[in-house]
């Protein structure tokens, strides 16, 4: 199968057909029709095998991934995402797992109304880039720096499961074992960490609610810095109110399903920040698309992020994901 082919087998007719796209795959480049009023909003994400998913990994939950991390970071903005592109770095034309990629890919496109318009196709190491565009009504976008002091910080659905997902797909925690203790959980927390949903609907129903957001990818130690930093605030949270799921908590003890809460990446949950007068209306938006919404902390005067457990502050032994550095709880792939 040479490069054409490929091209045309997999990926010239991925995800949904739209009408706002005057020019797809096949042409020099793209040509996208943005609405009346509306800001297009832009952004890329990389998956290096051996980096971001384990050697080997099914390529069904790497094409979904791929898309995934992506769609998380316009759920953040609270945009719609609406087209992607897609620069693929390949070892081998092997025709069994490109069919399993383009399914995982096209499958959460479609779901999300997103069109595949174009792309890059070479040969190298597994490397996969996606750029998603969307667009979102002008001024309406939810940016990181938009908290004020007294904001409630909140975050969608559960945090840690997809790191011990990844503990899992690695080997560093034994399914068997789960299993034995808990019938189900070690499925839950794997299909976690290879079939992330991305916040998409909640980002556009906290628009003109929130005043900052920003999906949780490198873990919520490091993201919620950022979220502070960028308001050039500090901020304080309870760790005993973060959200763990039973499958969590059934699997690894208290310590160790804290750890992955506060340090593992994959998530890709939201954490929002609201005015505490707003935080119901927020929280009943999750509940009519069946989404837990919890209230952790708050944004405070300074410049310092406190951790606090038990009344206590504290300081976690995790950090965020740094490409360019190794925190001890980081598992190498
Ligand atoms: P060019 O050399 O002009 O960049 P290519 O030959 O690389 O064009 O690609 C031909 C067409 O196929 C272009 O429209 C490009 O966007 C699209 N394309 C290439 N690779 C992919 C891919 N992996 N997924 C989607 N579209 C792709
Ligand atoms: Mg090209």
């Amino acid at each position: 199968m040479d490069e054409f082919e490929l091209i045309g087998r997999y990926f010239a007719r991925s995800g949904a057909a739209r009408a706002d796209v005057e020019l797809g795959v096949g042409d020099d480049a793209a040509l996208l029709r943005v609405p009346e009023g509306a800001e297009l909003v832009a952004a890329v994400d990389t998956l290096v095998e051996g980096h971001h998913f384990p050697a080997g990994s099914d390529p069904r939950s790497i094409g979904h991934r791929a898309l995934a991390v992506n769609l998380s970071d316009i759920a953040a903005m609270g945009a719609s995402p609406a087209w992607a592109t897609l620069a693929l770095t390949l070892p081998q034309a092997d025709a069994a797992w490109l069919d399993g990629f383009a399914r995982g890919f096209g499958e959460l496109a479609s779901a999300h109304g997103v069109a595949l318009v174009g792309g890059d196709t070479t040969a190298g190491p597994l490397t996969i880039s996606v750029q998603i565009l969307g667009h979102v009504p002008r001024g309406m976008a939810l940016r990181r720096g938009g908290g004020k002091a007294g904001d409630v910080l909140a975050v969608t659905g559960t945090l840690g499961d997809a790191g011990a997902g990844l503990a899992l797909a690695t080997g560093a925690l034994e399914a068997g074992v789960l299993e034995a203790k808990c019938f189900g959980a070690a499925r839950e927390l794997l299909r976690r960490f290879e079939y992330p949903t991305p916040r998409v609907e909640f980002g556009i129903a906290a628009r003109g609610i929130a005043s900052a957001a920003m999906d949780i990818s490198d873990g919520l130690v490091g993201d919620l810095k950022k979220l502070a930093a960028a308001a050039g605030l500090g901020a304080a949270i309870d760790v005993q109110r973060l959200p763990m799921s039973r499958a969590l908590q059934a699997a690894v003890d208290a310590e160790r399903s804290l750890s992955w809460a506060l340090g593992a990446g994959d998530d890709y949950e939201l954490l929002i920040a609201v005015p505490p007068d707003r935080f119901d209306a927020l929280a009943a938006r999750a509940g009519q698309l069946n989404l837990r919404l919890t209230a952790i902390g708050e944004l405070c005067r300074g410049n310092a992020v406190k951790w606090i457990s038990h009344g206590a502050e504290f300081t976690p032994s995790v950090q965020g994901f740094d490409h360019f550095r190794r925190a001890s709880t980081q598992i190498t792939v």
